[in-house]
């Protein structure tokens, strides 16, 4: 695995507001001090010859995944990230090649993995999703935009928005014989139209948000348009696939085994939650009782598990009955 060294970048201060959580936020960030510098923690790193892997750090706000694969005439990025965390990727995809960044693919329409398409069109890139994720972009991801500080961590004064402009229904494939890369839509599952990289020359497999790896802060099950048993089923067909390398939406790479980690972790906590509303349970009970101890990093931040056991209680109590 060959490595690029990453630029250390400054890390402003943070501020979330209570309701904003409440509503949708995956990440709740760590305050730090405006002046406080804090260290890229992973080089960007070659999972295969000409695909590349930029680890998102929670800790800087550039939260999101990024990799990137280099064709013989170009190169396809795999999610924006934030403006700042996009203009850093930019800069590391230089070092790594000086092909034109013709594409930036969004796996689903949440802020921390689009609000950064402005800085890859700037570079040239066309932006593509499934036609799902661009809908999304325009509605509850407008939310987002409009109250894009709290959800980004920074000020955001100065960024514009890019939407999509390359969309697919199910299926969009690049290949120059050299690489081949699908993107193919999974959702609805963690939103409407969640849509994952797959290189089967390489046996890699970009999932966005379907699946986090070692992430302190788990997954955000509060979309509106999330549907968890679909989400079970698409990790279960994933987990088919013939796969060398996960990459998670957050968090280190893994194998299959991180996506059944995560298949594990998700339908535990649906069928608690489904079971306590049966009971007749409240959400604050729920949250109290449900044990989630034996996933590894996923049950450990009861912070996470609380936040997202209440969001699972209110979407699947308001469907349910
Ligand atoms: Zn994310």
């Amino acid at each position: 695995m060959k490595i690029y060294s990453m630029i250390a970048t400054g890390c402003p201060m943070v501020f979330c507001s209570r309701s904003f959580l409440l509503r949708s936020i995956p990440f709740l960030f760590v305050l730090l001090p405006a002046s406080t510098v804090v260290a890229q923690t992973r080089p960007v790193s070659e999972l295969a010859p000409g695909v590349f892997f930029y680890f998102g750090d929670e800790l800087q706000q550039k939260s999101a995944n990024c990799v990137w694969v280099v064709f013989r005439d170009y190169v396809l990025a795999i999610d924006a990230n934030y403006p700042w965390g996009a203009e850093e990727i930019v800069t590391e995809i230089r070092k790594t090649t000086d092909k034109p960044i013709r594409f930036l693919f969004d796996t689903h329409y949440h802020h921390d993995h689009t609000f950064g398409n402005a800085v890859f069109a700037d570079a040239g890139a066309t932006i593509v999703s499934t036609e799902k994720t661009a809908e999304e972009m325009h509605i509850p991801g407008q939310y987002e935009w409009d109250h894009g500080s709290q959800y980004s961590g920074r000020n955001m004064t100065g960024t514009r928005r890019e939407f999509p402009s390359l969309t697919f229904d199910q299926q969009l494939v690049f290949d120059d014989g050299v690489h081949r890369v699908e993107l193919r839509r999974m959702g609805p599952a963690h939103t409407g139209g969640d849509g994952v990289a797959y290189l089967p020359k390489e046996k890699i497999l970009v999932t966005g948000d379907l699946c986090v790896n070692g992430n302190p802060w788990g997954n955000n099950v509060a979309d509106a348009n999330a549907d968890y048993d679909k989400w079970l089923d698409v990790l279960d067909t994933m987990a088919g696939w013939d796969i060398k390398i996960v990459v998670p939406g957050h968090g280190d790479p893994g194998t299959t085994e991180t996506l059944k980690q995560q298949r594990s972790y998700l339908a535990d906590m649906l069928n608690q939650v489904r079971e306590g509303i049966k009971l007749g349970k409240s959400k604050n009970q729920l949250t109290k009782e449900i044990d989630l101890s034996k996933h590894p990093v996923y049950g450990a931040n009861k912070v996470s598990i609380t936040r997202s056991i209440g969001n699972m209680y209110d979407k699947l109590s308001a469907k349910e009955h």
